[in-house]
């Protein structure tokens, strides 16, 4: 089949790889110039599920990997201090394992789509995959996103663990997250904008020097609140579409996971367009993150100042049940306890 990707972040570049692989005809369009292109993140997710991936598109995962976390250590309101120990949370080289991905195919770059002038007609699908950017797919009146930007640092010495601060009713948070050879990322998204800990990140480590900052907003809303999927023969993919665990803003595997649902949902055309069943992947894509409007719901109540652990009992246990089924895919240890000392401490 012939294909059109806007977007070569994780979503696009994962599809690609794995589309082309498959004896597709594909397009790669992305916004930024080649010397410009930067995948807006802090680089962490699982390694199980990286691996995963990367062996299905022929990549060996070690490869990429710049820091093991073995804990997290987190601030709270009031001075209190929680620690998660970790499974599997790493960081990694994310710009070279997308750029790997599409190493033998064409992306024509600076290529900003819209959808009045992108000419989808041409295609048998076209795949929004523009992230938080939904550009080719209609605006939806739920939309939620929080402000975010962080800095690429280098020169840090004595910090080599996962590090945040959690703000008072869980409007955003701060985050270190530990690369190699004394580099990290230093950021936060906050509702109110004031990003408090990158100030005094800095005051802290006066010799830190900042390569590089960069921002976007990152989107809250789950995939039931961002319908459509579809619209004619243009399809979303990853964040374009909600795929983003709300109570983290974390959204790397969530694409690749909903790029997973897309491809097998391919499989079953046998090479026929017509049979692409675009009701079918809007169903597995809305059961697979069915549950992130549970956690999306908590994230909301929280912010209001209306979220009570007795009253909404039944969320808080939907969203622990939920996590603890997939410990691995996030790669950090889901215990019952600590969420709701957490949440009581937010
Ligand atoms: C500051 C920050 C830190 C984050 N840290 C983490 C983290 O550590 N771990 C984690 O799991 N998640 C993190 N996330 C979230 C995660 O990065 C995203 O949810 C994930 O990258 C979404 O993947 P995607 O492929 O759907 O979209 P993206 O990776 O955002 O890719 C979209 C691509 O589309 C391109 N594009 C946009 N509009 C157009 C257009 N009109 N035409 C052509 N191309 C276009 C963009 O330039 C981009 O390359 C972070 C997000 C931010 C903002």
């Amino acid at each position: 089949m012939k294909f059109a990707i806007i977007g070569a972040g994780v979503a696009g570049s994962y599809l690609g790889n794995m589309l082309y692989n498959n004896g597709h005809e594909i397009t790669i369009f992305e916004a930024f110039k080649k010397e410009n292109h930067w995948p807006v993140c802090a680089w962490g997710a699982s390694k199980h599920m990286l691996e995963h991936f990367s062996q299905k598109a022929g990549l060996e995962f070690n490869q990429y990997i710049h820091h093991v976390g073995k804990r997290l250590r987190m601030e709270l309101p009031n001075n209190k201090e929680e620690f998660l120990q970790l499974h599997g949370l790493v960081t990694y080289d994310k710009k070279q394992w997308e750029a790997d991905l599409l190493k033998d195919i064409n992306i024509k770059f600076g290529s900003v789509c819209k959808l009045e002038t992108f000419p989808a007609g041409k295609y048998d699908y076209v795949l929004d995959c523009t992230g938080f950017h939904r550009a080719l797919l209609p605006r939806t009146k739920s939309d939620f996103i929080i402000p975010a930007y962080e800095y690429l640092v280098e020169n840090i010495q004595d910090i080599s663990e996962f590090y945040v601060i959690g703000y008072k009713g869980a409007r955003g948070y701060f985050w270190y997250f530990p690369l190699s050879n004394g580099r990290g990322f230093v950021g936060a998204g906050d509702i109110d904008k004031k990003y408090y800990g990158i100030k005094e990140f800095f005051k802290r480590y006066p010799n830190a020097k900042i390569i590089k900052k960069i921002g976007r907003p990152i989107r809250l809303s789950p995939p039931k609140l961002m319908e459509p999927f579809y619209n004619n023969n243009i399809i979303g993919i990853g964040e374009s579409i909600g795929t983003v665990f709300p109570m983290l803003g974390e959204g790397i595997i969530p694409s690749l996971l909903c790029c997973e649902i897309f491809l097998k949902v391919i499989e079953e055309t046998k090479d026929n367009a017509d049979k692409f069943d675009k009701e079918l992947y809007r169903k597995n894509v809305l059961e697979k993150f069915g549950y992130y409007y549970d956690v999306y719901k908590i994230i909301r109540l929280k912010m209001d100042g209306k979220l009570n652990t007795v009253k909404h009992f039944n969320l808080l246990f939907s969203m622990y049940r939920n996590m603890k089924k997939e410990e691995k895919r996030f790669g950090f240890e889901i215990s019952f306890d600590k969420m709701r000392r957490l949440v009581n401490a937010l």
